[in-house]
């Protein structure tokens, strides 16, 4: 049997167990729907309220201030899109960073083509924005700041609580998407400084389909998105996923209970993968910041191979990582955020990112260190990449089956 070991946990995490057996517990004995007053509704919305409660706690809010949402994806449009058309007639300017999830880029650049100026502000090598530089954009129109407290793809953990200082001072709303960040660091909004932060059951060992949108109380934001019911006080329009809000919330709460333990243990595996990574294998770089990163997160680039044939050679082996790189899904640029970063093409071509859960062991580390070696050696001995030309990708990557050329 192959062996299997789980590197993506920045992409999804499997559920809890304890998670699962409560949701399980509540789709068998509470049906009923929480905006009913019977007795089945009132059972419902109690669940309800006690997860929201939970969800609260762990990052400092008040119930009231929480929104549950389908996942990080419609929270991250919700707040932009309700920030934006709120304070329309306070100005049009929203500021983001070159390194935010597309759930929070693509929304900013769809604001863009109706009426909004974006200013999107670079990154440093380290995937890093300076605080400087959102001082420096801001204008008299500035009406939102929307930054990611820690990024998916390289684990760099951004400067919020001061971006956040700075945008208060200056009067304009500032939202975080803490979806990575949450249940691995500590994530509270008042230190943050933040008035709208996203957050996503998936990435905590909760299920999918479900997060969460803090909106500080006072917050000038209204629903833009969604006409319905009176939801989520008039937030958000639709029933409830109460099985989802049910695993959400017992999710944060496992998460703010181990969170300082598994983190320890976290960054003492991240360390060695990175240390033995860096140490056994030539021409390979680090990407993201050094110590300001996710505990749980190491990304690498190796230079003259492609990210996916690595992905697929490791997937042989029973390793599930993934890679920047996105010729898999159709799309011949490598990831925007090591583009940003100044890595060249060619280089960003060849991303892994590993990224570690609380199921992972010394073993799985010791199994990474002793497949990877090999791969990379196979893959750079028949790799064309160190000879900077452009070959048709379909001709030797079998696991893209988009016919296109690459070029390197
Ligand atoms: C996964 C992710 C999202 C999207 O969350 P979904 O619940 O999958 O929609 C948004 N932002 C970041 C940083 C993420 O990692």
């Amino acid at each position: 049997m192959t062996r299997r070991v789980y590197f993506d946990h920045s992409a999804t995490t499997p559920v809890h167990p304890e998670v699962v057996e409560e949701m399980c517990r509540f789709l068998k004995d509470n049906f009923g729907n929480p905006t009913s007053l019977h007795y089945f509704g009132q059972k419902a919305r109690k669940a309800v309220e006690e997860a929201r409660e939970k969800v609260a706690a762990a990052i400092g809010a008040n119930p009231a201030e929480i929104v549950f949402t389908s996942g990080g994806t419609e929270a991250d449009n919700m707040a932009i899109h309700g920030v934006a058309y709120t304070n329309r007639n306070r100005g049009n300017h929203i500021i983001t960073s070159a390194v935010e999830h597309h759930a929070v880029l693509n929304t900013v650049k769809a604001l863009g083509k109706q009426g909004f100026t974006v200013t999107i502000l670079p990154v440093d090598q380290y995937g890093m924005v300076s605080v400087e530089d959102v001082a420096a954009a801001i204008t008299d129109k500035t009406i939102l700041i929307t930054i990611m407290h820690a990024n998916n793809e390289v684990g760099t953990i951004m400067p919020i609580a001061e971006i956040g200082r700075l945008a208060r001072e200056r009067g304009i709303l500032f939202h975080t998407d803490a979806v990575q960040s949450f249940g691995k660091i500590p994530v509270n909004v008042d230190e943050l400084n933040v008035d709208l932060l996203t957050i996503s059951g998936h990435k905590i060992y909760g299920p999918k389909g479900i997060g969460a949108l803090y909106i500080r109380k006072g917050t000038r934001w209204r629903q833009t998105l969604f006409h319905g019911g009176a939801q989520e006080r008039l937030r958000r329009a639709g029933t409830e996923n109460t099985p989802g809000i049910i695993g959400l919330g017992k999710a944060a709460e496992l998460a703010m209970a181990n969170m300082e333990q598994e983190a320890a243990y976290l960054t003492r595996l991240r360390d060695r993968l990175i240390r033995e990574v860096t140490e056994k294998i030539s021409h390979v770089r680090l990407t993201g910041h050094p110590t300001k990163r996710l505990p749980n997160h190491a990304s690498f680039c190796f230079e003259f191979i492609e990210g996916e044939s690595m992905l697929l050679s490791l997937d042989l082996q029973g390793i599930a990582a993934s890679s920047g790189s996105a010729c898999t899904s159709g799309s011949l640029e490598p990831s925007h955020v090591l583009l940003a970063m100044g890595i060249p093409h060619e280089v960003a071509h060849g991303s892994i990112r590993i990224t570690l859960g609380r199921d992972n062991t010394e073993e799985d580390i010791d199994y990474f260190l002793e497949v990877m070696p090999p791969i990379v050696e196979r893959l750079r001995a028949m790799s064309p990449l160190d000879q900077e030309t452009e070959f048709a990708l379909s001709d030797r990557c079998n696991g893209c089956r988009v016919s296109h050329t690459c070029r390197v």
